[in-house]
Order: C-alpha cells, then structure tokens, then sequence
C-alpha cells in the first residue's frame, strides 16, 4: 500500500513509511491503494480507482498473523521463542532462545523453563491473550 501522508510505496512488513514515518492507513493526501493524490480530502472514495479512503481496517487485515502458525510454532518451537520471533516480539525471544540454549549447561534446568513459557503461550495465542508487536490480533 501507499502511505497516505506522502504517496511514498511502502511495503507490507513495515507498519510505517520508511520515507515520512507516517504509521500505515493515517494521513490523507494520498490514496492507500493506487497512491494518487487526493484533492479533497473528505472524498469518501478515491475518484480513480474507488478504494473506500474511510476504511482503515485494511492495515490490520494486511499485517495480520496467522494464529494456526503462531500456534503450531509455540507448540513445537515454543522452548526456543520461535513464535515471539513470528509475532515481533524479537527481544523476548531472543531471551526464550538464549534460555533455551542456556540448558545445555543448566543441565536443562532452563530448556525445561522455557518449554513451560513456550506451551503457556501456546495455550494464549490459542485464546487470544497474545496480539501480534503491532497490537493486532491473529487471524
Ligand atoms: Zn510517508
Ligand atoms: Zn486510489
């Protein structure tokens, strides 16, 4: 989509313009969806390719997680915080992973930890408890 402040392209991993720093869907000089300018900005949709200006639910759609994937990580992978990778959450995963390697010389107190940590947030995504870094929930 465009970012609506500038027109500038911005891909669908970030959740902001990497040229203005404009959060995705806010601003109103520009079409999301064709990136054309918009001269007046109450227009209801855009007059070239009649994308609903007022709609901003599509940023959520577009960056939504799987919850099946975040799930099926956390059960699986959770021990090494691979689903707080999948989700954005790169910090505390990188926590997760280092405890999770950590058991090694723990004598596996600390994978044991982490395997716990990792299925209870099975179990939270499974029920909602846990949005994607961006505050958006799974789908
Ligand atoms: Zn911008
Ligand atoms: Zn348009």
């Amino acid at each position: 989509m465009y970012c609506r402040e500038c027109g500038q392209l911005i891909s669908n991993e970030s959740s902001m313009c990497t040229n203005c720093g404009t959060e995705k869907g806010l601003g109103d000089n520009y079409c999301y969806k064709c990136g054309s300018i918009i001269k007046k900005h109450d227009l209801e949709r855009c007059e070239f390719c009649g994308a609903n200006l007022n709609d901003n639910r599509y940023v959520a759609r577009e960056n939504a997680k799987s919850k099946l994937i975040a799930v099926f990580l956390a059960l699986f992978l959770g021990g090494m915080g691979i689903h707080r990778f999948y989700l954005g959450y790169v910090k505390i995963g990188i926590v997760q992973l280092s405890l999770w390697i950590l058991g090694y010389f723990t004598g596996g107190i600390t994978w044991i930890i982490t395997e716990i940590w990792g299925f209870i947030e099975c179990i939270l995504i499974y029920i909602n408890k846990i949005k994607d870094s961006n505050g958006n929930n799974l789908e």
